[in-house]
């Protein structure tokens, strides 16, 4: 088994008139057993960079190496990996004993009553082992997706990847084979990459994840990195749920004023590093209801959910979500005030997005010692 690096990696489409930009220069280093989860909106390129990690897409530019062997020349069926798709794509006229061990039987020479015995191995391992005589179409569609990564597991290969491949499942069923399926790759330790739209799934399962926006790497990184402290607007946006509170404000000396009047007082004018207006961001969690002094919004929606109240507020005409106590029960219409501590304030760039600000720089050296210690 073997890391994955992947140097430059540019992938157009088309050729002479409309090209597509698909994967823009894509560095990455995903290590040896590592759990990568690669997550970024629908038409961003997961896909692509899957495929062409896969072999299944020649790279316009670029390398692709597994461990120290450079695969970029080699077609697909020469890479040792094995993908598993959102569309299981199952043989429906064969059981699921002959769905498994199909690929082995094409690609190795071992005899019948061994690719049985794997078949039966990776069937127990997959708790599928009662329905090895059914066909596909008798499956319910988390049995049909084990018996796709059963397939793909059977192969031992080298390498993992995963499109979005939990995407068919009802959510408490994928909520489920997520932590099967990490439990699973844990026992395998094999280097697997995960592709998903799905932030809360890359948040749940990935070692690290990799964020990507047109193309583009955003970060990569623990969750816990990713969450607290992003490199740009884009990243604090897509990652958490409910997502950030997002607006630009003025700067004068210290103090920031926003919509909605709005006011900060930085406890440095050094944070904002001489910009006269930044984008502000607030976690839900991290917004306060107070009693005075704080920001004035009127109560939009709330939501009671039990362990916790969801407040949907408007603030001159924007919309800001607040994470509050559950014993903290105001009603829609209310006028509440709120404020935040200024270690959980982010501040971005208001041209480029660049965070200047983020909530944990120094939490976030802590997280690094701990990984590198
Ligand atoms: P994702 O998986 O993140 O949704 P894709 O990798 O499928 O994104 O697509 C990235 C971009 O490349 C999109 O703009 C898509 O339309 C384009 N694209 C993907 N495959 C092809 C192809 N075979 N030909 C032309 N454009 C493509
Ligand atoms: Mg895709």
């Amino acid at each position: 088994m073997s890391g994955i690096t992947l140097e430059t990696v540019r992938k157009e489409f088309g050729d002479g008139g409309e090209t597509v930009l698909a994967v823009d220069d894509v560095d990455l280093e995903i290590a040896d057993g590592e759990f990568l989860v690669l997550v970024g909106p629908s038409g961003c390129g997961k896909t692509t960079t899957l495929r062409c990690i896969a072999g299944l897409e020649d790279v316009t530019a670029g390398t692709i190496s597994f461990g120290t062997r450079d695969v970029t020349p080699l077609r697909a069926r020469d890479r040792d990996v094995a993908m598993v798709f959102q569309n299981y794509a199952l043989y429906p006229h064969m059981s699921v004993k002959k769905n498994i061990g199909f690929g082995l039987r094409l690609s190795t020479q071992l005899s019948s009553a061994e690719i049985d015995s794997r078949v039966e191995e990776t069937a127990e391992m997959l708790g599928i082992s009662e329905l090895l005589g059914d066909k596909p179409k008798e499956l319910s569609g988390g049995q049909q997706q084990r018996v796709a990564l059963g397939r793909a597991i059977i192969r031992e290969p080298e390498v993992f990847l995963m499109d979005e491949p939990l995407s068919n499942l009802d959510a408490k069923l994928r909520a489920q084979m997520r932590t099967e399926l990490q439990e699973l790759q844990h026992q395998l330790g094999t280097t697997t990459v995960y592709v998903t739209h799905d932030q809360t799934e890359a948040m749940a399962m990935g070692d690290r994840i990799a964020v990507m926006n047109d193309g583009v790497l955003q970060q990569v990184g623990r969750p816990e990195e990713v969450y607290l402290s992003p490199t740009n607007e884009f990243v604090a946006d897509f990652i958490g749920s409910p997502s950030i509170n997002l607006f630009t404000a003025d700067v004068d000396g210290t103090t920031l004023s926003g919509p909605g009047g709005f006011t900060y007082d930085l406890s440095a004018a050094s944070l904002v590093d001489g910009r006269d207006r930044v984008r502000v961001g607030i976690r839900p969690e991290d917004m306060t209801l107070v009693p005075e002094g704080g920001t004035q919004a009127t109560v939009n929606v709330a939501e009671h959910m039990g362990n916790e109240n969801f407040l949907y507020l408007d603030l001159a005409g924007r919309e800001l979500t607040a994470r509050i106590d559950s014993a903290i029960r105001p009603k829609a219409g209310q006028t509440i005030q709120f404020t935040f501590e200024e270690e959980a304030l982010y501040l971005f760039d208001t041209r480029t997005g660049e965070a200047v600000k983020t909530k944990t720089d120094d939490a976030d050296a802590d997280v690094r010692a701990l990984i590198s210690g």
